[in-house]
Formats: C-alpha cells, structure tokens, sequence
C-alpha cells in the first residue's frame, strides 16, 4: 500500500480532524494553527462562528465514516461528506515534489480542509477499502484510525493506546 502521496496522506489530516478534542470552545482555531502546512499560504485561520460550525460537521462526518459498519452505510456517510467539498484539483511542486492539491488555492480555509479531508478519505476507501478505517479498541478511547498496516492488524489509535492495553491485558492476566 502506498500511502505516500499527498491523498493518502491528507486522509491523516481527515483522522486528525475526527479526533480533535472537542471540548474547548476554542479548539477549531487551535486545529488549524497545529496543522497549517494543508493550507496555501496566506489563508486566513480566522474563521466566522458558522464556519467554525462547519469544520465540527466535517469532523462528524469522517468520525461516522469510520465508525460505519456496512458498504451501504459508508458510501452514504462517504457522500454526504463529499457533498461538502467543493474540488478543483491543481498540480503543483511546492514541496520539491509533483502531486496534487484538491481545492482551489485561493479558497478560503474551511473550503481547503473540507475539501483535502473528504477526497482524502474518499481516496483511501475507494482503493484501499473501508475495512481500513477502525475504532480504537483500548478502553475509554474512542479515536478512529486508519489502518496502513500490511496485514490490516491495527487495532489501536496510538502506540499509547497500544501499550496501554497491552499493560491491562497482563494486570488482567495477572488478576485472574
Ligand atoms: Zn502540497
Ligand atoms: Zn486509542
């Protein structure tokens, strides 16, 4: 699985998004300040409070991808994010090498993430299959990944999450 290309890796931004801390009413601004390099230069990180509404429904929307158990259910899920997206594709070498943006680089941010979040994740499941996409299994988590493992054996959000549980399994173990 090659997952260096700029769709593929923008599905990370998508998975980033899903998981981004909600709770601060602050934390639209704060995702966006950690991850500026999606953006063409320039773009304004500001937002007006229904923009700001949008990014939480794109966030929604990836984390429903990803927790969708059925073909059916995430093509709908898939499309309705999509539907949020407003792509025209450019090729461009910013970074020393050729790959392609989806959004217009004149577009303001909201448009850019939406747009780089849904044909990322749309990319990943298309070619590689929605079987990819996971729940956290370590208790209390919740966090959704995408799985680039060779063997598709990922079961955690985090090596955190993964080691955590792999401590309680043997406290379990232990216990018992
Ligand atoms: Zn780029
Ligand atoms: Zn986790």
């Amino acid at each position: 699985m090659d997952y260096d290309t700029y769709g593929s890796n923008a599905v990370e931004l998508a998975i980033d998004l899903a998981n981004a801390d909600r709770d601060d009413p602050g934390w639209v601004r704060a995702f966006l300040d950690a991850h500026t390099e999606w953006f063409t230069e320039g773009t304004s990180l500001t937002l007006p409070e229904q923009d700001a509404g949008q990014v939480a429904q794109t966030a929604t929307l990836v984390r429903d991808v990803a927790l969708a158990e059925s073909e059916p259910d995430v093509m709908a899920r898939l499309n309705a994010l999509l539907a949020l997206a407003s792509p025209r594709p450019y090729a461009t070498d910013h970074d020393g090498e050729l790959h392609l943006h989806y959004a217009r680089p004149d577009a303001g941010a909201v448009e850019q993430l939406t747009t780089t979040v849904a044909m990322g994740l749309s990319q990943v499941v298309v070619q590689h299959g929605w079987q990819r996409l996971g729940v956290c299994s370590a208790e209390g988590c919740g966090n959704v990944y995408v799985d680039t493992s060779r063997n598709a054996s990922r079961r955690y959000c985090s090596n955190t999450c993964a080691s955590r549980s792999t401590v309680a399994a043997y406290r379990a173990r232990k216990r018992a």
